[in-house]
């Protein structure tokens, strides 16, 4: 009888799975402390638009280093805005990495305007400054940069180009809460930038969003936009003890709640060690994955500090027998719970049917689809977890190395 030696054969052929439940890719830390923000508004005259909003506005925009922050009700909700605030129209063209969630040149359309991508760079899949360079058009108004995984776009080029050809910069720091790009947070670098705080990102309300800026007359037409396109607060009306109103823009209720604004400042309190336990479970990553030839995790660049939402590796497929899709199903079998970001966004079929995007318009983004898996990266992993992805990764991709 041949003896497998235990816990080496592969959970997906029958093996035993390297943890008994699925460790998610991304889960939310709420504490006591956070329930008991939230009850005490609950308790509190105010449940929409009082003072936590305005409370939670005021510390986020002083972490992150800005002047304004103004609050939305999603992250989505938050890019529509800043699109509206950068002036997007009908005939303009705006030009955003086609790797990241949809939302990000959704907002680009729900302004009539178009959106067009630019590819990005191979060692940190965020956009190509000299492929940006090249897709700019007397149309082009927009630029909307990623911060893919958590490690800032290339800012100062992308910045350079932008001030040459009187662009508007909304950068989609939705991974990059807390990262830092040459010395400086992100948030306080593009004219617009746009965080989510979905339970999934650094810091969450449930569902919940802000665009930072230092520019005053984007602030106001912001908070104008998130509120039906009024031109006063409720609160300010009080205080001045007038009745009437103004709508002054076409705007949407996009407020986000006093609740969700108390979760959000409580949480706020936990960043920074949030932000160092994920800088730490990165780091371990990368040491365990440095002789692992069947993969390679994305680059660091030298001037930033990632902020880590999510931790891809690219499948080096030349050196495994099996497809990403494979070693997919193999980790999920081991119950580590892989995910892939993302589908390159105008590989999508509204954006093929409508726009006419097609394969291999943007290579780069496309080959790094292929290979690319998400690796389980949140706050409040233990150390066992960390320890059971860097066990079931070595475990699959030896068990397909050739
Ligand atoms: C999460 C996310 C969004 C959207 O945020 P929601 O709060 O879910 O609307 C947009 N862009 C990127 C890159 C994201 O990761």
């Amino acid at each position: 009888m041949r003896v497998m030696p235990t816990g080496q054969e592969l959970a997906i052929d029958g093996g035993t799975p390297t943890r008994e439940s699925l460790l998610p890719y991304g889960h939310q830390s709420v504490g006591e402390d956070d329930i008991q923000a939230v009850v005490d508004v609950l308790r509190s005259d105010w449940l929409t638009t009082g003072p936590k909003v305005t409370e939670f506005e005021e510390a986020f925009a002083a972490w992150v280093g800005a002047k304004y922050a103004v609050s939305f009700s999603s992250g989505t909700a938050a890019l529509h805005g800043a699109a509206f605030a950068a002036g997007l129209q009908p005939g303009d063209e705006a030009i955003a990495s086609p790797m990241t969630f949809a939302a990000t040149a959704n907002c680009v359309i729900y302004q009539g305007a178009t959106p067009v991508f630019a590819d990005v760079s191979a060692d940190t899949l965020n956009l190509d400054p000299d492929n940006l360079a090249k897709r700019i058009t007397p149309r082009t108004r927009a630029v909307l940069p990623v911060d893919y995984a958590g490690h800032p776009a290339d800012l100062d080029a992308i910045l350079e180009l932008a001030s040459r050809h009187g662009l508007i910069v909304i950068e989609d720091a939705c991974h990059a809460l807390g990262a830092e790009y040459r010395q400086r947070r992100t948030g306080s670098i593009a004219d617009m930038t746009v965080f989510s705080f979905h339970p999934v990102k650094h810091l969450t309300t449930g569902e919940g969003g802000v665009v930072t800026t230092s520019r005053g007359d984007l602030a106001k037409t912001l908070r104008q936009f998130r509120n039906h396109g009024i031109s006063s607060d409720v609160r300010q009306r009080q205080s001045a003890g007038q009745w009437h109103y103004e709508m002054v823009l076409l705007g949407f209720n996009y407020r986000l709640t006093d609740i969700a604004s108390a979760l959000g400042l409580s949480q706020l309190k936990k960043l920074e060690a949030n932000l160092a336990r994920r800088r730490q479970i990165a780091a371990r990553y990368t040491a365990a994955f440095t002789d692992l030839p069947g993969l390679t995790p994305l680059a660091v660049r030298a001037d930033v500090n990632p902020a880590w939402h999510l931790y891809p590796v690219l499948c080096n497929l030349q050196r495994l027998s099996a497809n990403r899709g494979q070693i997919f199903g193999a980790l999920r079998a081991e119950n580590i719970g892989v995910n892939v970001h993302y589908i390159p966004v105008h590989r999508h079929p509204y954006y093929r049917d409508r726009f006419g995007y097609k394969a291999g318009d943007y290579p780069v983004a496309e080959d790094a689809y292929e290979r690319l898996i998400s690796l389980p990266m949140f706050h409040g992993m233990t150390d066992q977890d960390v320890e059971d992805v860097i066990c079931a990764v070595q475990k699959v991709i030896c068990h397909f190395a050739k």
